[in-house]
């Protein structure tokens, strides 16, 4: 169920996606609110690149330049919703810092993995050697 509730929420967010820059920009408000209710009712977490496309005050879809004011303040980046007020502030250093951390974590990970497997296989499986995402910037 929660395998179909992931998926649900990829469609919702394609939609709304979809309906931001198309005739009726309302509907990917309600997508957003759907996906979000979705996601509380079955205790999925929105993808990172989900949960930062809409305000939690009042679950719109942000659409840069539109609805939504981005400023970079004091090393936070600073999203100001433009329909409720609401302000989302990230710090991009530490973010910068922690996918950093992340990498170094994934690289000793995956030379311990090859010290195991000493005279077998060398592959190291996808989910340890797969490239690791930057934010920020
Ligand atoms: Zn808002």
């Amino acid at each position: 169920m929660v395998q179909v509730a992931a998926e649900r929420i990829d469609d919702l967010f394609a939609l709304a996606e979809r309906e931001a820059t198309g005739l009726q920009p309302g509907l990917a408000d309600r997508y957003v609110r759907l996906a979000r209710r979705i996601g509380m009712r079955y205790n999925v977490r929105l993808l990172p690149e989900y949960s930062e496309r809409f305000c939690r005050g009042c679950s719109t879809f942000w659409v840069e330049g539109r609805n939504v004011r981005t400023r970079l303040r004091q090393g936070r980046r600073v999203r100001r919703c433009l329909r409720c007020g609401r302000e989302r502030r990230v710090p991009f250093r530490r973010a910068r810092a922690a996918s950093a951390r992340r990498a170094a974590r994934g690289r000793r990970l995956a030379r311990q993995q090859e010290v195991a497997l000493v005279g077998g296989a060398r592959s190291v499986p996808e989910a340890v050697s797969g490239p690791v995402e930057r934010e920020g910037g």
